[in-house]
C-alpha cells in the first residue's frame, strides 16, 4: 500500500512513450471513438502515457529504417498528417569490411532489403506521435519515470512515479515531492530494452524463463552534417567485419537522411560472459575506415547517443501479459535482428494491445484470462510470422561470424534452422589482449572521446539526487577490487558508452561513478559479469535530450 502518496486514477497507463506505446494509445483512442460512433453504450477512458525524458522523443534513439506496414494498419494517411520522414530508401548495400577495404555482398536476399521503407529519426517520430496522441485527448506525462508497479492480490493495479527533489543522501530538498500513485485498470509496459518495471514484473510473474534468457547488443550512434556530393539521400549501408574480431557479433550502418545529413552507428554484442567490449571505441574505429571516413571527413558531429537492443528474437520473447498488464515493443522482445529493425513490430504490438485493451474496457475484465487474448492476437499476426521466420538468426552467430554467415545463408533456404546448440560461453578474460592494449587518441574532428561525444547527447541530470546506479559498497570492495580486476580488468570502465564508471586501483573505493553522465542505455546492468549493478530510473526529466537520433 502507498497511503501517503497523492494518487491519480486512469483507466490505462502506458509506461514509456516509444513507438509501441504511442501507437497503442492512439489506436485505442481511435477504437473507442469508432465504438462510440457505432454503439448506444458510450465508452470513456482516461489514458496516460508516461515519459521519463524531459519531452517525448528525448530518450528515443535508433538507426532507423521504418517499415511502414504498421502505419498502413492504423494511420494510413501518416504522410499527409506530417509524419517526420527523412527520406525513402533509394539504394542499399551490405559490405564486409577489412581494416582498409570493403567487399560488397553481391546479392541481397529479400529479408535484407528495405525497398519502400523510410529513413527516420526515431526521436522526431516519437515526438510527433506524442503530439498526435495529445491532440486526441491522451495525457502525456513527460518528466515522469515509473519506478515501481503496484501489485495488490496478484494483480497489477497501477504504478508509482519517481520522487523529486531529494539529495544524494535521500534527504528532502526544498520543494521535494514524493512520487504519485497512478492507479490503472491495465498498465502497458513499453520501456525499451531491459526496462526496470519489466524486471520487477519478471521477478513477480516469471515472464522470462531461465532457459530463454534475453540477449542484448549495444548500439552507439552519431548524426553528422556532411558536405554535399558524397552520398545520395536514401542510401543505406550495412557492414560487418572490421573493427570486430569474428568472435564478437555486431556491425555498422550508415543511412543518408539527406544529401548532407547521415546517421551512422555501430552495434556491439554485450554479454556478461564476454564483457570486455567498448562499443564507443568500436564506433570510433568504424569511422576511421576509409569507406566511412571518405563520406564524413570535414563534416560536423551533430548528435551522439547509445541504447541497448533486445536481440534474442522469437525464442526469447517473454510472456506478453499478466494480471493487469501487457508488454509491448522491445519489452516484449520484438526486434528482428535479421532485418535489423523492430519499429514496425513495436507498432504492431501496440495495435494488438489496443484491440485487447478495448475488449477489456468493454467487458470490465482486466484479469490475465482476458488479457491473454493479446498473445492469441499476436500468434495470428504478421509480426509473429516475421519473428518466427527469423528465429535462431542471432543465435547462429554465437559460434562466430563465419559460422553465423553460413547459418544465415542456410536459414534463407530452411527458415528457422538452428545450428547445434553451443553451451553458454565460458567467461573470457580479454582484458589484457583486448581493450587495455589499445590506445586511442581522438582527433576531435573525426573521432571523439566519450566526454566530447556525451556533450552532443544533450544529457543532463539533477546532480544532487540519490545515485541511480545501485552497487553494494561491499561488492565494490570485494568484487570490483579483487575478483573483477583479476578476471576482466574491470570492464565497466570500457563498456559504458558515457564513461560513467572510472576505476582507480590506487584509491579506495576503486570505483568512481558520474551518474549525471548516464545515457540510460542499460549496458552496465546487462554486461556486468557479476550482476551487482542495478539501474533504476533517476528523477524524471534527466538523461539524454535526443532531437535527431
Ligand atoms: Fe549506459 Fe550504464 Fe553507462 Fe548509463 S551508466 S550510460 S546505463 S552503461
Amino acid at each position: 500500500m502507498h497511503p501517503q502518496r497523492e494518487s491519480l486514477d486512469f483507466d490505462i497507463v502506458f509506461i514509456g512513450a516509444g513507438p509501441a506505446n504511442l501507437t497503442s494509445a492512439l489506436h485505442l483512442q481511435q477504437l473507442i471513438e469508432r465504438h462510440n460512433a457505432a454503439s448506444a453504450s458510450r465508452l470513456e477512458a482516461e489514458i496516460a502515457v508516461l515519459e521519463k525524458g524531459r519531452y517525448p522523443g528525448a530518450h528515443l534513439l535508433s538507426g532507423a529504417i521504418l517499415d511502414p506496414s504498421a502505419f498502413e494498419l492504423f494511420m494510413p494517411d501518416y504522410r499527409e498528417r506530417g509524419c517526420p520522414l527523412e527520406s525513402e530508401v533509394t539504394e542499399e548495400s551490405v559490405w564486409f569490411l577489412t581494416k582498409q577495404k570493403k567487399i560488397p555482398v553481391p546479392y541481397l536476399p529479400e529479408p535484407f532489403r528495405n525497398k519502400g521503407c523510410h529513413l527516420v529519426s526515431l526521436s522526431k517520430l516519437g515526438n510527433w506521435l506524442a503530439a498526435e496522441a495529445e491532440a486526441m485527448g491522451i495525457t502525456i506525462l513527460d518528466n515522469t519515470a515509473a519506478v515501481e508497479p503496484v501489485i495488490e492480490n496478484g494483480q497489477v493495479e497501477g504504478i508509482v512515479t519517481d520522487d523529486k527533489g531529494f539529495d544524494k543522501q535521500g534527504a528532502p530538498k526544498s520543494g521535494s515531492e514524493r512520487g504519485m500513485l497512478l492507479s490503472a485498470k491495465v498498465v502497458v509496459v513499453g520501456e525499451g530494452a531491459d526496462g526496470s518495471i519489466f524486471r520487477q514484473l519478471d521477478r513477480e510473474f516469471l515472464l522470462q524463463p531461465e532457459n530463454r534468457k534475453q540477449i542484448y547488443e549495444t548500439g552507439v550512434k552519431e548524426v553528422w552534417k556532411i558536405p554535399a556530393g558524397r552520398i545520395r539521400a536514401g542510401s543505406t549501408h550495412h557492414t560487418f567485419g572490421y573493427p570486430l574480431p569474428s568472435s564478437i557479433y555486431g556491425g555498422g550502418w550508415m543511412y543518408a537522411f539527406s544529401d548532407t545529413e547521415v546517421s551512422l552507428g555501430f552495434v556491439t554484442s554485450v554479454e556478461p560472459a564476454r564483457p570486455v567490449v567498448d562499443p564507443h571505441h568500436n564506433l570510433q574505429l568504424f569511422k576511421q575506415h576509409p569507406f566511412i571516413q571518405k563520406i564524413i571527413d570535414g563534416g560536423t558531429l551533430l548528435e551522439y547517443g547509445a541504447k541497448s537492443i533486445t536481440s534474442g528474437g522469437y525464442n526469447t520473447m517473454p510472456k506478453l501479459y499478466g494480471p493487469g498488464f501487457l508488454l509491448t515493443g522491445e519489452s516484449a522482445g520484438l526486434v528482428n535482428m535479421q532485418r535489423q529493425k523492430g519499429l514496425h513490430l513495436a507498432m504492431q504490438s501496440g495495435i494488438l494491445a489496443a484491440e485487447t485493451l478495448l475488449a477489456s474496457l468493454l467487458s470490465g475484465d482486466y484479469s490475465d484470462n482476458t488479457l491473454a487474448d493479446y498473445r492469441k492476437r499476436f500468434e495470428s499476426c504478421d509480426a509473429r510470422e516475421e519473428m518466427y521466420g527469423a528465429r535462431n538468426y542471432r543465435q547462429g552467430f554465437d559460434q562466430g561470424l563465419y559460422k553465423g554467415l553460413v547459418h544465415a545463408g542456410l536459414r534463407l533456404k530452411i527458415p528457422g534452422i538452428a545450428l547445434a546448440e553451443k553451451a553458454a560461453p565460458a567467461k573470457e578474460n580479454r582484458a589484457l589482449s583486448g581493450i587495455k592494449g589499445k590506445t586511442f587518441t581522438p582527433d576531435d574532428s573525426l573521432t571523439f572521446s566519450k566526454s566530447s561525444d556525451l556533450y552532443r547527447s544533450g544529457t543532463v541530470h539533477e546532480e544532487d539526487q540519490p545515485c541511480h546506479l545501485l552497487i553494494d559498497p561491499n561488492d565494490i570492495a570485494d568484487i570490483c577490487r579483487k575478483k573483477c580486476t583479476e578476471e576482466f580488468g574491470n570492464p565497466c570502465q570500457h563498456f559504458c558508452p558515457a564513461g560513467v564508471y572510472e576505476i582507480n586501483l590506487d584509491s579506495n573505493p576503486i570505483l568512481r561513478l558520474t551518474p549525471s553522465n548516464c545515457l540510460h542505455c542499460k549496458t552496465c546492468e546487462i554486461a556486468d559479469p557479476y550482476g551487482i549493478i542495478t539501474w533504476k530510473p533517476p528523477e524524471g526529466g534527466g538523461g539524454p535530450g535526443y532531437k535527431l537520433s
